[in-house]
């Protein structure tokens, strides 16, 4: 394959779906390849999907500017997109002298950095709001602007609308080299190649590796840090209703433990450990990380058997680059060459970085010409979990496959999983994160073979061609391996 763009995006995390839909508003032909067989499934899928209030972040960095710009559209685009984001509030759990002086800290520069509405509660007034805190907290700091998403709505919601808006997608295709050429870039991918005037670089923890392609690299990617997250079961979901936090680190203003519901109510559990990396594509789950995480969100909220109720765990390594703050800019040296660079939080600030990568284009002489017809609207898909009974009689009355439960643990129906095929499910992760089918108690024993089944159908694929989480993680083997191993 041989094509030529105006843009093409490198990475579909929630930096590159958002720029994609940015751009989408204007005059261009936009592609973004993408080499995993969905979008989000970089660091993207890895976040705790809190929606930062913004006070840990020193004043001035472009990630704090960004922060202040984003929480400026969140609501907007909510509406817009459909997205799943609720601002339940952060609340910073202070124990003794030390942390109380912290969370004083942490207010002044929240409010340095303009975030509204912060207080310090008093011990009593917390364990009126948390009865399930610890009891011996002495005050708490209260950001009711902070909140949770759902991270992969998010991305979904950027990516369907940016394709409605005619960007073209094209998912597990890698980059594999760039070659500046006049001014141009042919850009290799494991589909042929693509000729484009500008380039993103949005490639997440491969960032540095993208730049060095092209000789545009001003910056290193460190993936040393892993992070491991907890997932309780929904039982526990009700135990707390704000983001609580408490002091990891003093010295580190962004090292805190964490004790939340999700945006679907389950109870997620983290702590910083020190756990390094060992390399860049390390996902694996240390018992002793998971260990400490219990151990040390008790000290948040005690009493709890949380290890019982334990559901699902996951790690993710994080984009820290040289410069410890975000990159979104052009290179001097190639120029139409952008690299977006994020530490965290980039979900947190995703609205803004579309548009901030958008000016830097801009500014790089990329003609930015509004299109007449651009759709601003995205609408999410339809849940019987979340719907009255008049409603899913209507919903069963139009598709009877609403009627049908697949996923019993998340009540999810037969209608949902067909379309989430529709929008661009090709994989059984690609399922879950777009309907929850799997994401339950029984972390889809029941019904995952029902989801493969309605996959290969809708795909027309064999069952046994039918995938995780695309090439090389195949949900059954076929059956000459199966011979192999004497079924
Ligand atoms: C453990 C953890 C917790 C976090 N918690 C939060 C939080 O609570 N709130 C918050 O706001 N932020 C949080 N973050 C930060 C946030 O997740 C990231 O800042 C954000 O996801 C970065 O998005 P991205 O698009 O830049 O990168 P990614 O999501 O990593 O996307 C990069 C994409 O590029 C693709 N790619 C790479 N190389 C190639 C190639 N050669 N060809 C084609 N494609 C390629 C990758 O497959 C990937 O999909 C957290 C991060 C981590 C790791």
């Amino acid at each position: 394959m041989s094509r030529s763009t105006d843009v093409l995006i490198i990475g579909g995390g929630v930096a590159g779906v958002s720029i994609a839909r940015e751009l989408s508003k204007y005059e261009l032909d936009v592609v973004l390849i993408e080499k995993e067989a969905d979008v989000g499934w970089g660091q993207t899928k890895a976040s705790y999907a809190i929606c930062h209030p913004g006070a840990r972040w020193a004043h001035g960095t472009l990630a704090q500017r960004m922060m202040v710009e984003s929480h400026r559209i969140w609501d907007q685009l909510v509406e817009d997109l459909d997205i799943e984001l609720a601002r339940i509030g952060e609340l910073v759990l202070a124990f003794n002298e030390g942390e109380l002086q912290y969370v004083d800290t942490l207010k002044k520069q929240g409010e340095y950095n303009g975030i509204k509405g912060l207080e310090i509660l008093d011990g009593s007034e917390v364990r009126r709001l948390e009865p399930h805190v610890n009891p011996a907290v002495l005050a708490a700091l209260r950001m009711p602007t902070g909140g949770v998403f759902n991270p992969f709505e998010v991305v979904y919601a950027f990516f369907e609308n940016a394709r409605a808006n005619g960007v073209k997608m094209l998912l597990g295709t890698e980059v594999t080299g760039i070659i500046p050429q006049k001014g141009d870039f042919i850009v290799e991918t494991n589909g042929g190649e693509i000729r484009t005037k500008y380039v993103v670089n949005a490639a997440g923890l491969y960032a540095e590796k993208i730049a060095q392609m092209a000789g545009a690299d001003t910056f290193k990617i460190s993936h040393e840090t892993k992070s491991t997250c907890l997932i309780l079961d929904r039982c526990l979901g009700d135990l707390v209703q704000h983001v609580v936090t408490g002091v990891a680190d003093p010295k580190a203003f962004s090292r805190f433990k964490v004790v939340m519901p999700t945006f679907h109510r389950n109870l997620l559990l983290y702590t910083p450990i020190p756990e390094p990396s060992r390399g860049i594509e390390d996902r694996a789950i240390e018992k002793r990380a998971m260990d400490l995480t219990l151990q040390s969100t008790k000290s948040l909220v005690p009493d709890i058997d949380f290890e019982t109720h334990m559901i699902a765990s996951f790690s993710g390594l994080t984009a820290r680059n040289s410069r410890g703050d975000f990159i979104i800019e052009a290179s001097e040296k190639c120029p139409g060459f952008v690299n977006v660079a994020l530490p965290p939080p980039g979900i947190t600030c995703s609205p803004a970085i579309g548009k901030q990568a958008a000016e830097v284009l801009r500014k790089a002489g990329l003609p930015l010409v509004e299109k007449d017809d651009f759709n601003p609207f995205r609408r999410k898909m339809k849940r019987i979990r979340d719907s009255s009974m008049i409603e899913i009689r209507e919903l069963v009355h139009r598709d009877p496959r609403y009627g049908r439960t697949v996923c019993r643990c998340e009540k999810v129906s037969e209608a949902e999983i067909v379309e989430a095929i529709h929008r661009g499910a090709t994989t059984l992760d690609g399922i879950k994160f777009r309907t929850r089918a799997g994401m339950g108690r029984c972390q889809s024993n029941f019904c995952g073979p029902e989801v493969a089944a309605i996959l290969a159908g809708e795909l027309r694929r064999p069952y046994e061609k039918v995938t995780k989480k695309g090439l090389g993680s195949a949900y059954i083997l076929n059956k000459k391996v199966l011979r192999t191993y004497g079924h």
